[in-house]
């Protein structure tokens, strides 16, 4: 499953990935730390939230469309009592935006129940699905695993896991649960981020390290590509399900996706971006009086950004952060008013300036033109574009909403083409060279493929239609 509508906020039309939780610490109220948790995980996916709570006896799941702080309040959080939990919100990446869809998914085999929460995309679901026979009727990648899992359930979640996950291609991030114990996989390449943390009686895993942070839990560890970790009360324990060939984490988890206050492989979100924003300051300089970001992600790159070209940074746009499921399909008159609905200017700073506007990708370049025309109508004398990751010339399989090249503007148009067409005075990205660079990651252990179109995971021409399992 992928990630949110992102238009206007950060990212052209850029989707996220979804987000995951879980906690096992018996005592505590784990679906409030769960809740904790999904809630730093919201920018991750905003279609539906989830939670699959056990008492060691019974799995209950609660999942609805909206906002984790939509879905959830006081009276659900207290009908989900246990020791262990499970979370998810979600962004589609197969399947529609419908209650069925939203995770966690939950499976029996008539005595045993499985909780399981996806993030990334599977490459080999035709093949899965006939496995499963339609016996399953699964419509997502994440249900077909969850239909796999429970035809080996007699066996107990962990055999099943270890005999599922190698069959598997693609970016998967798994959390799993079954009555007693939370499981956490992630695929050979590690695509997907996933960390585990201690509390101070139990333990949690999440997709990003802030989530740590709200629920009160110290960072441990990543978990390894093709590892399994099981966690209950015989403690945390490690199981190699295939050999990693190498680390292929997503590299837009530094540029656009992961929360600027998170950390991969060792390295802060936030100062990554600096970084990225120093680097394009010396790569593509521009003669401007200010520099202003994209809200949010556009943050901290453009910071840096300011600090090399000693040009003063400032607010330019006002985010509106609060905008849920309500706009997601907005009525025909509040989509005319389009990027306005998430970004607006300050006239106030923008009045005659020529602005450096430091954003962190171009998908299609329909939400950058608007957002050019945005800060026009409110008066800037020029806009010079610096983007904070090369044009994206390839699409993503593995959990990003862009899965053909019809729809990357750069995939089809020179650099050139693409400043005319959203009407900037000069555009310039930065160098794929400089954006490894900035990330400090050890060489060779990131996914670049939509950038230069070299796959971890071999790929078909194109993806399936995200509905393709609903009309099978
Ligand atoms: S193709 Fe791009 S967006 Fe997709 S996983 Fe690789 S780096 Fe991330």
């Amino acid at each position: 499953m992928l990630a949110s509508a992102a238009v206007g906020a950060g990212g052209d039309e850029l989707k996220e990935a979804c987000g995951l939780f879980g906690v096992w610490a018996p005592g505590e109220d784990v679906a409030r730390i769960t809740f904790f948790g999904l809630f730093s995980l919201q920018h991750r996916g905003q279609e539906s939230a989830g939670m699959a709570v056990s008492d060691g006896q019974h799995i209950l799941v609660y999942r609805e469309l909206g906002l984790v702080s939509q879905v959830f309040d006081e009276r659900t959080l207290a009908t989900l009592q246990g020791d262990l939990c499970i979370g998810h919100t979600r962004y589609s990446t197969t399947g529609s935006t419908n209650w069925e869809n939203a995770q966690p998914s939950f499976k029996t085999n008539g005595t045993r129940g499985l909780a399981l929460g996806h993030n990334g995309n599977l490459v080999n679901t035709p093949e899965l699905d006939r496995r499963v026979g339609r016996r399953g009727a699964a419509t997502t990648d994440s249900d077909i695993v969850a239909t796999l899992l429970a035809q080996h359930l007699d066996e107990g979640l962990e055999r099943a896991a270890l005999a599922v996950l190698p069959e598997l291609r693609g970016a998967y991030s798994f959390v799993m649960m079954d009555e007693r114990s939370v499981f956490a996989a992630r695929d050979p390449f590690g695509i997907r981020p996933l960390s585990i943390g201690r509390l101070p009686s139990g333990w949690c895993v999440a997709s990003e390290t802030c989530a740590f942070d709200v629920a009160g839990a110290q960072f441990v560890r990543e978990v390894e590509p093709g590892e399994l970790v099981t966690i209950d009360d015989r403690g945390v324990r490690s199981h190699r399900f295939a050999e990693s060939p190498r680390p292929a984490l997503c590299l837009f988890e530094f540029a656009y996706l992961s929360r600027a206050d998170s950390r991969h492989y060792g390295r802060s979100v936030h100062e990554a971006r600096r970084e990225m924003g120093r680097l394009l300051a010396r790569e593509a300089p521009a003669d401007a009086d200010l520099v202003i970001p994209i809200p949010d992600t556009g943050h901290s790159a453009a910071e840096g950004y300011a600090e090399v070209a000693r040009i003063p940074f400032g607010e330019g746009l006002m985010k509106n952060r609060y905008i849920g499921r309500t706009f997601i399909e907005p009525t025909p008159a509040l989509r005319a008013r389009g990027v306005r609905l998430k970004l607006n200017p300050l006239p106030e700073t923008i009045q005659g300036k020529r602005l450096v506007v430091v954003d962190d990708s171009i998908v299609r370049g329909t939400t950058t033109r608007q957002i050019v025309q945005v800060l026009r109508d409110a008066g800037a004398a020029e806009v010079h574009l610096r983007i904070v990751s090369p044009p994206i010339r390839w699409p993503c399989f593995y959990g990003i909403d862009m899965s053909t090249r019809d729809e990357l503007i750069a995939a089809n148009h020179r650099v050139e083409e693409i400043r005319d067409f959203v009407g900037a005075n000069s555009l310039a990205y930065l160098s794929l060279a400089g954006l490894v660079e900035a990330t400090r990651a050890p060489a060779g252990t990131l996914c670049r493929a939509c950038f230069d179109g070299e796959y971890p995971v071999p790929v078909g021409d194109q993806m399936p239609s995200k509905f393709a399992l609903e009309t099978l």
